[in-house]
């Protein structure tokens, strides 16, 4: 039986169309879903969106739309980004489901019986954008980092999750969970200092799940969105990796964790959490509306134009991303090497053939090298380490002229080089990745018509 390999990323808000951040994440999730499914692996890979969140019903609201018509809208954007990225997915949820508000209180029950739920008063800074609470600590200058705003004074009677309880299992599950070492000590640090229960149901929300018997409540949509990692996979529980952006570190961490233990559920393997593109030193996001339309630039560049631009970016530092940035890597790499190397050596195929015979030019690539960088995630030296043996197959082809000689061993050299190249790229193109496995597998090699067309 192969082994199982179930990878998630976090579930976006409807409150707007998808932005450029968005489509990072899902291109990440999907290289290694892709890798794995290489390796032999029964893949299961969830994506979404959180249709129950209070600021997709103020985003309504400002629209002037109703709640159910302007999620709807969102999220077939969504749905649509998904399709055109090329995203290899199982299963896309959304929370507004039924089936998924059944899990919820599945789990909510179990953590009520565990005793882990108690009724009491609430006061505190709510900030609507991160949907939560705040701490002063959280705060600089009395505003939320993430969103660039005050958070609202609110007070309410309110049922409690006791968090707080859980922290010693907390710093020891943290301790093998976050990746990368700073996402995980940031965690740590703040487990330093006593871990206070959490407020897990909102009295004022009209929108999202009824707390379990006591439909005066909705269960905090935090609570509600983290459980879609199991309703959306039933018994593909539990994950090998979450994939998440730094911003909800901190619910992926510990109150998901938290719930999971309370409730007896497994736990998930690796929360791998990715940085932010920046663009012109600003994190790309709704709030702050420097948007970059990825749907936009698919329709421009190409599906594996925007993927590729994005996997060179790292996973794990922040990175700056812009449609120049897309259109240097685009013309360099995939045109001028990639392409180049591919339209070169099937028009000399198709003019000389080929001839069988050990392969030295293979031997000058690291796959072992590549594994390990995929291994740890590091999918941008990945991509770096292919492209340095791209160039050494133009080098060859430089070296050897076999437009003069007409060494046909040369040009299976270079065939069966590309044909491991085409293989390597296709976690990250792979519709372009497909095309030169098809070109250089038919049995009578042609010219290939161009891959990658030069853009300005
Ligand atoms: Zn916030």
């Amino acid at each position: 039986m192969s082994k199982k390999f179930y990878i998630t990323t976090a579930i976006d808000y409807v409150n707007a169309k998808p932005h450029i951040g968005h489509a990072f994440e899902k291109v990440i999730a999907d290289a290694l879903a892709r890798y794995h499914k290489q390796k032999g692996e029964k893949v299961f890979f969830l994506t979404g969106v959180d249709e129950n969140a209070q600021k997709n019903v103020q985003a309504a609201e400002i629209a002037g739309v109703g709640v159910k018509d302007f999620i709807n809208k969102n999220t077939g954007y969504f749905v649509e980004l998904v399709e055109k990225l090329n995203i290899n997915h199982n299963k896309f949820i959304r929370t507004s489901a039924k089936e998924h508000a059944l899990v919820v209180h599945e789990i909510l029950n179990k953590i009520i019986k565990k005793g882990d739920i108690y009724k009491s008063k609430y006061e505190g800074y709510y900030c609507s954008g991160c949907e939560g609470y705040k701490t002063e600590k959280d705060l600089v200058e009395g505003k939320c980092l993430e969103h660039n705003k005050k958070p609202e004074l609110m007070s309410e009677e309110a049922y409690f999750f006791k968090l707080g309880k859980y922290r010693e299992k907390l710093i020891r599950f943290v301790k093998t969970y976050v990746i990368p070492e700073s996402k995980r000590n940031e965690i740590l640090g703040r487990l330093k200092d006593d871990l206070n229960d959490l407020c897990i149901s909102r009295s004022n929300a009209k929108w999202g799940i009824d707390f379990p018997k006591d439909k005066k409540y909705k269960v905090y949509v935090w609570v509600d969105a983290l459980i879609n990692y199991i309703s959306g996979a039933k018994d593909k529980w539990p994950a090998d990796i979450h994939v998440i952006g730094k911003g909800i570190n901190w619910f992926h961490s510990v109150i998901w964790p938290a719930i999971l233990i309370s409730a007896g559920c497994k736990l998930p393997k690796i929360l791998l959490v990715h940085g932010y593109l920046n663009l012109k030193g600003r994190k790309i996001s709704k709030s702050v509306g420097n948007v970059i339309d990825p749907l936009e630039l698919i329709k421009k560049y190409g599906t594996d134009a925007v993927r590729y631009s994005l996997l060179r970016c790292s996973v794990f530092d922040d990175s700056d991303y812009s449609e120049e940035i897309l259109i240097e890597r685009y013309n360099n790499e995939l045109a001028n090497k990639l392409g180049n190397l591919v339209s070169r050596t099937s028009g000399l195929i198709e003019k000389n053939g080929i001839q069988k015979c050990d392969n030295t030019l293979i031997k000058k690539l690291n796959e072992k090298k590549i594994e390990k960088l995929f291994e740890s995630f590091e999918l941008d030296k990945a991509l770096n380490e292919i492209f340095a043996f791209i160039d050494v197959c133009n080098e060859y082809i430089q070296n050897k002229k076999p437009w003069e000689t007409k060494d046909k061993k040369v040009l299976y050299e270079l065939k069966e080089s590309i044909l491991k190249i085409s293989e390597l790229l296709w976690p990250f193109i792979p519709e372009s990745s497909e095309k030169i496995k098809n070109i250089f597998s038919a049995t009578k090699i042609k010219k290939a018509e161009p891959l990658f067309v030069k853009t300005k």
